[in-house]
């Protein structure tokens, strides 16, 4: 793994990304036990192959038992982040990159229009960012050094941007993610994370 961002490998830019969901905080486990309470369907639901892949076995249990629900639904609900607390050890290792001297702590994440007002006053609330960019593109953004924790996105990031940036993939929330880029470090724990870079 490289050193970040602190030596500057390879000419960073001075942006330091951070995906929300599934990165810095665990919006997954509500969304499954809002779909287990809906529906009462509490077995066959394996969420640690990643966001999409819970969806499409929420999606398949609804078929599979005639039930009439929109499982996306509860991402349009504008209180989702209220209660939420950021992942274990990455407030410390967020405010451990913004001492080490002028990078701009930015988070860049795809929203719903009903949920985005909630989300950025979650990553106000713990973070307080420079930046908060909402966007699908993530490889559109100007960063020196991305963490997320889906695998597609990070391809994509990595195609436009693996001369001039640095990725990280975040799996502690889903191990068993599948079709991991190459090019992007994999790790688990925001404690370890902050270990690496920082001794
Ligand atoms: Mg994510």
């Amino acid at each position: 793994m490289h050193n970040l961002p602190l030596n500057k490998p390879i000419n960073l830019r001075p942006v330091i990304a951070f995906d929300v969901d599934l990165t810095v905080v665990d919006s997954l486990t509500p969304w499954v036990e809002w779909f287990q309470k809906e529906t009462g369907l509490k077995a066959n639901l394996n969420p640690s192959q990643g966001l999409h892949e819970a969806g499409f076995q929420m999606i398949d249990l609804c078929k599979a038992n005639g039930i009439d629900l929109d499982v996306i639904s509860w991402w349009k609900k504008p209180d989702i982040y209220d209660d939420l607390e950021p992942m274990p050890g990455v407030v410390d290792f967020i405010n451990r990159c913004r001492k080490t001297g002028n990078d701009k702590i930015v988070f860049v994440s795809h929203c719903f229009p009903e949920h985005e007002n909630g989300k950025r006053e979650f990553v106000k609330r713990f973070f307080k960012p420079d930046g908060f960019v909402s966007t699908r593109d993530k490889w559109s953004v100007g960063y020196g050094v991305i963490f997320d924790d889906n695998p597609e996105v990070m391809r994509e990031c990595i195609e436009h941007n693996k001369d001039h940036a640095l990725h990280y993939l975040f799996a502690g929330l889903c191990p068993e993610t599948q079709n991991r880029p190459h090019g992007a470090p994999v790790f688990y724990n925001w404690n370890q994370m902050s270990e690496h870079f920082f001794g």
